[in-house]
């Protein structure tokens, strides 16, 4: 059985989207914050607001529970693990990572722990993955558009881009059949 790892935050959660809603809403100053502005992750404060990033990983750390679901993916998630062997994966912290198993039963396996793997889904596919991956499903983002390509351009990987992780599901059911 083939391994495909999950990454989470991007991939299968709406983070930087439910963030935005969350400012849009409760911003006394009437901020008008939106994901397609973000489109480089580590220049936050410059492209949204001075704080931006500090709002951020408060909203990260302390309203864990008002991060959506991207549609689909929950059900794409039950669908593939019928036929493939998943990890969900994610750099976050331990303390973090604790949080996703707390509300949606998960076990989440830290990027640098992970050893092995045939396919990675993930929206921003930098980390040092295992020599193992042949095939990364490149989950479109505004913040890591113009980084990926570059990242994974001298490797022998084949690199597939789809705009939401179930298509990515969509397409491992239909190029990759289990025999
Ligand atoms: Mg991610």
């Amino acid at each position: 059985m083939r391994k495909v790892l999950v990454d989470i935050d991007g991939t299968l959660l709406d983070t930087v989207g439910s963030f935005c809603d969350w400012v849009n809403e409760y911003s006394a100053e009437g901020l008008r914050i939106t994901p397609e502005m973000l489109t480089k992750y580590d220049a936050i404060d410059e492209l949204w607001y001075p704080g931006a990033m500090e709002h951020y990983m408060e909203f990260i750390d302390n309203f864990h529970d008002q991060i959506r679901v991207y549609p689909g993916a929950m059900e794409a998630l039950a669908y593939m693990s019928e036929w493939f062997d998943v990890e969900i994966v994610s750099s976050r912290p331990e303390l973090q990572r604790k949080l996703f198993e707390d509300r949606f039963g998960w076990h989440v396996t830290s990027k640098d722990e992970v050893t092995d793997g045939d396919i990675l889904i993930d929206d921003y596919p930098k980390w040092n993955y295992p020599e193992t991956i042949s095939v990364v499903f490149y989950v479109k983002r505004p913040w890591t558009f113009d980084l990926v390509p570059n990242v994974l351009r001298d490797t022998p990987i084949v690199t597939v881009t789809v705009d939401q992780f179930a298509e990515a599901v969509n397409m491992l059911m239909e190029d990759f059949p289990e025999d």
